[in-house]
């Protein structure tokens, strides 16, 4: 059985789940095709109320909700409280404003009239991560369901009870199995269902690996498809910047969620005239955290989100450390025991042919760079296969501006860390992806934006 839920902080096999049948892989297809149908003939604002209902149950029960969050991947219990809440956001976002996203848009052509009307095309396979496990299936369940869509959800084999929570949530509130289902499919089943006409759209947030592999199948079956992959996202803190909120958002950006977000901070570029009060006020906080139990009130660091992802942040740090790279604040000594715990780090000293440049670190270890001024942070930020966020500090916003437009990635948060909301797109470029979430876009990914002529 892939599916088990294990405590990151202990160790202990919580429960686990048998995978799916093809049986189960045939109704689900058959049952979501049966909603894509029906939908046609429902009005969205009928799908507008179910979803408000599904925000209102989750905060209801907000607690129930969070907590399975800290046991299967280790969030701490307010960190999981947050998502909870910033889930319900992107629902209640959906609800609200679904009808108006999706209304014509008339086109102007000589001697005649021309509109376009976004159509729900068919089932979309959502193949989801752990670090997120609410939040990531609602960015791409609210804005389908909305259209019509069904979404097939195959989560991450570490989190099953957080998928059975979220489906438990969908039911509760009326919406039928056709709509969503959470389903404990192996890889040639998800391999199976992106194959299946029913499915036409296919949804991925995950690794680089994961996203090229479902990429390659969705393009052979050539459906659409939307990768939302990793990042090595910069944190650039120019000459001018204000240090203690620099210092107190790199932080939260770099040991929120122990470092496992695609947007987190991870590469910290500092103007040499700031850096060494930078480190030391980074240092001076991560030495603050206290690691253990997520839904201990005191922890303030937590697990990693399993033994795996431990081990290989561990993997990429010692092989930073013999390409030359160095610690400048913390104790590189491996955790023992059976937790996923890990000791916040901050490495400097990392060259172009260091192993660890390029490499996304997923967790609670920061890499600092010293820059001689704007133009070397940029080409410095620039130097890296992904391209997904990242932040910039400095008091003139206009030289801000004027930077973020030089920066290969899909997103830049000036003076705040990447956070993503429902109003604005969410994607990357590079090897970080394609497609947006969240907003209009990414409502409109998986429609037939169907063009209609008259006269
Ligand atoms: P993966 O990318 O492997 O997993 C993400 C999802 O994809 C899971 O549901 C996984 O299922 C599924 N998956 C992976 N490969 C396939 C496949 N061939 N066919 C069908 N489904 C597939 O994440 P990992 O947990 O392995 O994390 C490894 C690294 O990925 C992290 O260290 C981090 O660098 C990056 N990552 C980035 C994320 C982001 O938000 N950008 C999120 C998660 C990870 P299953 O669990 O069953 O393997």
């Amino acid at each position: 059985m892939a599916y088990k839920a294990i405590n990151p902080f202990n160790g202990e096999l919580i429960r686990e789940f048998p995978n799916a049948t093809d049986a189960e892989v045939e109704t689900t297809l058959k049952n979501a095709h049966e909603f894509y149908l029906e939908a046609k003939h429902q009005p969205i604002l009928e799908r507008e109320k179910m979803l408000k209902e599904v925000a209102d149950e989750m905060n209801a029960n907000i607690d129930y909700y969070a907590k399975i969050l800290s046991l299967n991947m280790g969030k701490l219990f307010n960190e999981a409280k947050q998502e909870v809440l910033r889930t319900t956001e992107f629902a209640e976002y959906y609800a609200r404003n679904g009808s108006s996203l999706l209304k014509d848009q008339p086109y102007e052509i000589p001697n005649n009239y021309a509109y376009v009307e976004y159509n729900s095309i068919g089932a979309i396979m959502a193949v989801e991560p752990w670090n997120f496990p609410y939040m990531q299936v609602m960015r791409v369940f609210a804005p389908n369901y909305i259209v019509g869509n069904p979404t097939i959800l195959k989560h991450a084999s570490i989190v099953p009870e957080a998928a059975q929570a979220f489906e438990e949530a969908i039911l509760k509130a009326g919406i039928p199995t056709g709509a969503f289902k959470n389903i404990f499919a192996d890889y040639d089943q998800v391999n199976k269902m992106i194959a299946d006409p029913r499915v036409q759209g296919v949804a991925l947030t995950g690794s680089e690996r994961a996203g090229s592999q479902i990429a390659a199948e969705s393009g052979k079956n050539l459906k659409k498809s939307t990768m939302e992959l990793g990042g090595t996202d910069v944190f650039m803190v120019l000459d001018d910047a204000d240090l203690k909120s620099a210092v107190n958002d790199a932080v939260l950006g770099r040991l929120g969620n122990a470092g496992q977000a695609c947007t987190s901070a991870k590469r910290f570029i500092v103007n040499q005239k700031l850096y060494d009060d930078f480190v030391d006020g980074i240092s001076a906080q991560f030495a603050k955290r206290t690691l253990g139990d997520p839904l201990d009130f005191k922890t303030t660091l937590a697990p990693m989100s399993s033994k795996s992802a431990q081990q290989k942040l561990q993997g990429q740090v010692n092989d930073a450390i013999s390409g030359g790279a160095e610690i400048i604040w913390g104790d590189n000594t491996p955790i023992k025991g059976p937790g996923s715990m890990f000791n916040p780090l901050i490495i400097s000293g990392i060259t172009a042919d260091n192993p660890m440049y390029d490499q996304e670190l997923f967790g609670p270890v920061a890499q600092v760079y010293k820059v001689k001024d704007d133009v070397e942070a940029v080409q410095l930020a620039n130097r890296s296969q992904y391209g997904l966020g990242g932040a910039i500090y400095s008091k003139d916003v206009e030289r801000a501006q004027n930077l973020a437009s030089h920066i290969e990635t899909g997103m830049v948060a000036i003076n705040q860390t990447m956070l993503s909301h429902a109003e604005v797109p969410f994607g990357g470029v590079k090897r970080s992806g394609y497609g947006r979430e969240l907003s209009d876009l990414g409502i409109k990914e998986f429609t037939n934006q169907k063009t209609i002529l008259y006269k």
